[in-house]
């Protein structure tokens, strides 16, 4: 399998091998050492390129399970690509070793804000948000970002003209310093730019 190259964990290449995955697209070829490295990276490509992999593996391998925190914080625009991407997350993590589970929850808005409060009590380490929901759960320390690690904002370009890099900024503010800060957009508008320079550092910039 082409994605035993990477520094993965072995259930994860199982996983892959179990959905027929088996050679990696270019984003994954070039994003996925970077992000493990710790690097900041944008990702600019179109939906199909296996962009979701390209961040959701190395995300896995470096969430560390003993840990009880929100590590990684997923965001999307809509309720469609946010669920699309957990599905995708939760496939990954069916088959993890017992010892250490890696948990992962889902917030989306037009859901009972109560249940999406509940789900957080069941300590998370990665979390798939929409931008709203994320601020008011951040807002109300509903869920704690001091400690998150990776941040990943999905669709940037349409995050913008939704409105809602207003509503992640300020989460990002709450997030620590050298947060890692993953960004995959299909263009990189000018108005987006102030927030990548805030939050980003000497990004890998991957074009496919
Ligand atoms: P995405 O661009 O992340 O929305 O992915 C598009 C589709 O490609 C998804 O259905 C993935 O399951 C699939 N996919 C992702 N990576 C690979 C790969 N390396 N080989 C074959 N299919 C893949």
């Amino acid at each position: 399998n082409g994605f035993q190259r990477f520094d993965l964990p072995s259930f994860l290449i199982q996983s892959l091998q179990e959905q027929q995955i088996e050679k990696p697209m270019e984003i994954q070829e070039r994003l996925i050492p970077a992000i493990l490295n710790g690097r900041d990276v944008i990702g600019q490509s179109q939906t199909g390129s296996g962009k979701t992999f390209a961040f959701l593996l190395p995300i896995i391998a470096k969430v560390k399970p003993e840990l009880e925190c929100v590590q990684a914080v997923i965001t999307a625009p809509t309720r469609e690509l946010a669920g699309q991407i957990y599905n995708e997350l939760k496939r990954l993590l069916e088959d993890q070793p017992t010892e250490h589970l890696i948990k992962a929850k889902q917030l989306t808005g037009g859901t009972d804000r109560i249940r999406t409060m509940e789900k957080l009590n069941q300590q998370p380490h990665i979390v798939v948000a929409t931008p709203g929901r994320l601020k008011d759960m951040a807002n109300t320390q509903a869920i704690d970002v001091h400690k998150t690690e990776m941040f990943v904002v999905d669709e940037a370009d349409q995050m913008l003209d939704m409105g809602f890099i207003e509503e992640i900024d300020p989460v990002a503010a709450l997030m620590p310093d050298d947060l890692q800060m993953l960004v995959f957009s299909a263009t990189i508008p000018e108005q987006l730019q102030p927030f990548l320079r805030k939050y980003m550092q000497n990004p890998r910039h991957v074009h496919v």
